[in-house]
């Protein structure tokens, strides 16, 4: 084993065991809870050994560098996940690689994300990002719609032929009600989801928790995690 993939086994091992123990104090089963491994800034060779290693999914946030680290990868049996703010002018090539687009906040992304998707002809499952710090009407700072838009983009991604409503997506807010309380706005998410579902029963991912409140989203109910710094090591650059 390289020295780099002994490090990402070792940090794996750490990250799936906090994940199993939040499972555990939550009263949840671990397969109730999907690991999504965030490889933004990190190359194309860290995605092929977390694939040797067992990733299943990996996510990015930046087109310019994932649709190349996707096509480089493309023999690998991986699911794509795209989180982060979207222009309508990268909807096509992101829908070239992603399975996933976890950031749909506005409804102008709708229907050149189905354009898109049709153009591929695979279905994309889209969840809309809730900004829990966005005010009526208002977008998050970081992406993300206000909560009351929720309903509204639901179903127009619903009714869009090639797309998939899956369900939500949030990051902890650093400022307003929620900041420092992120298990209170992840419960706060899962409201959102269960009303989500009263319309969309499929819709049931929850993809909330980071690095540093990973136990949090599990505890609250979260069906996926997205995890980067605690399984590549800090980031060189924000991203
Ligand atoms: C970078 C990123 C993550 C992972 O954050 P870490 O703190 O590195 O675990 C999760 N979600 C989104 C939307 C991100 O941009």
């Amino acid at each position: 084993m390289t020295d780099r993939k002994a490090e990402l086994a070792a940090n794996l091992a750490r990250v799936e065991e906090r994940i199993s123990s939040a499972c555990a104090a939550a009263g949840r089963a671990r397969d109730e809870v999907t690991l999504i491994v965030v490889t933004k800034t990190y190359p194309a060779s860290d995605v092929r050994l977390l694939a040797d290693l067992g990733v299943r999914h990996v996510a990015e946030n930046r087109d310019q560098d994932a649709a190349p680290k996707a096509a480089a990868c493309a023999d690998l049996s991986l699911s794509w996940h795209f989180v982060g703010q979207l222009q309508t002018n990268k909807v096509r090539s992101v829908a070239g690689y992603a399975h996933v687009v976890q950031s749909v906040d506005r409804a102008r992304l709708v229907p050149a994300l189905s354009a898109a998707a049709e153009k591929t002809g695979r279905e994309l499952v889209c969840l809309v990002q809730i900004a829990l710090d966005a005010g009526a009407g208002e977008r998050g700072e970081r992406g993300g719609a206000a909560p009351d838009q929720l309903a509204e983009l639901a179903d127009l991604v619903a009714a869009a032929p090639g797309l998939r409503i899956g369900g939500l997506m949030t990051v902890a807010p650093l400022a307003g009600p929620y900041a420092g309380r992120e298990q209170a706005a992840f419960e706060r998410l899962l409201e959102l989801s269960s009303q989500l579902r009263t319309d969309h029963p499929a819709a049931t991912m929850v993809s909330a928790g980071m690095s540093a409140d990973l136990e949090q989203a599990v505890m609250a109910g979260a069906t996926h995690v997205r995890v980067g710094t605690a399984v590549l090591g800090a980031r060189a650059r924000l991203g």
